[in-house]
């Protein structure tokens, strides 16, 4: 299959009074069409600066986005809001802030079917939001509750919903489960994976859970930072993982059994700052095996094997 998403070399940088922020910073890779790719990283890492960049959200600092072979990350905004905003849709992680307290459930999906659709008439724009709500499984009787009276799982398939409605092919998922109890947790990626069978969509699944990301994603990538640290497909990176930081953030994951242990590796030292860094590996700082070298070369994301990308000097003492 094609690339759906190409990003190349893109860079997010945002200036603040004690110089520029680099939030996303050289990024590059692509998403094949049907596929997931996971994105994962902590707090602070760029990941949902990334989503909202390709969304047009942001604008970028520098760098290409092409969606089935055309840049639509320097194109116009006015060209990129008629020719691809029904095309690209986000699912984000709070449903509940994301959704206006006074609509009730059928208002809320039937919003973006309306703006979006001015020929469509009142009776299409209600039959639309129906299929749309019966599609992500919210009963019929939901229809004149509003946001409040309804649990996470269910405000997150509205969400869920109001994407879907204008028919995309991609869609940024940022955290969409991390709000949500781990049982609903698994109600909602189930949904989002038969969606995407049925859809032939295409996603970016952003979150900080590598558990979570496992499950649904074909591809995996680290951030740390501003920058891709590791992508692999998503099998491999819990098999073979190179980069000290994706080791870290795997040793995270809970095992549940108490018969196994886990060794957790604990990050100790300062976070480097992201605002003007310096051309070092940006993970040094909480790296174990940092050296002077670390310290003050900035490592490039090299092929270790086929399809395993790791930006390490040292990515094969780790292999
Ligand atoms: Fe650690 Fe050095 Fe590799 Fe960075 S380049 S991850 S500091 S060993």
């Amino acid at each position: 299959m094609s690339d759906l998403i190409e990003v190349r070399n893109l860079k997010k940088y945002f200036s603040t009074p004690r110089g520029m922020l680099h939030a996303v910073d050289n990024v590059t890779f692509s998403i094949e069409k049907g596929k997931t790719i996971g994105v994962v990283g902590e707090s602070g890492c760029g990941k949902s600066t990334l989503g909202k960049t390709l969304m047009r959200l942001h604008d970028p600092t520098s760098g290409e986005v092409l969606y089935n072979g055309e840049d639509i990350a320097n194109m116009p905004i006015r060209e990129f809001k008629q020719k691809y905003r029904s095309h690209i849709q986000m699912i984000f992680q709070d449903p509940y802030a994301s959704l206006d307290p006074r609509m009730d459930v059928l208002q809320l999906v039937e919003e973006p079917i309306r703006v979006n659709n001015k020929k469509l008439s009142k009776a299409e724009v209600t039959a639309k939001a129906r299929e749309m709500m019966e599609l992500v499984g919210l009963a019929k009787r939901l229809e004149i509750s509003y946001p409040h009276e309804l649990d996470g799982g269910r405000r997150q398939r509205i969400g869920i919903a109001r994407a879907l409605s204008l028919s995309p092919e991609f869609i940024v998922c940022d955290e969409p489960v991390s709000a949500l109890d781990v049982s609903i947790q698994a109600q909602i990626l189930n949904l989002l994976q038969d969606l995407q069978k049925e859809r032939g969509l295409t996603y970016m699944f952003i979150t900080h859970d590598m558990s979570v990301v496992k499950h649904i994603s074909d591809d995996i990538a680290v951030m740390y930072l501003g920058q891709m640290v590791e992508k692999c497909p998503s099998g491999e990176i819990f098999r073979n993982t190179i980069h000290p930081y994706s080791q870290a953030l795997l040793s995270a994951i809970p095992i549940p059994s108490v018969h196994e242990k886990s060794e957790r590796m604990i990050l100790k030292g300062e976070l480097t700052s992201p605002i003007d860094p310096k051309p070092c590996c940006r993970f040094a700082a909480r790296c174990p095996y940092a050296t002077d070298r670390c310290r003050a070369e900035e490592p490039v994301l090299r092929e270790m094997k086929p399809g395993h990308q790791v930006a390490c000097h040292y990515a094969e003492k780790f292999m």
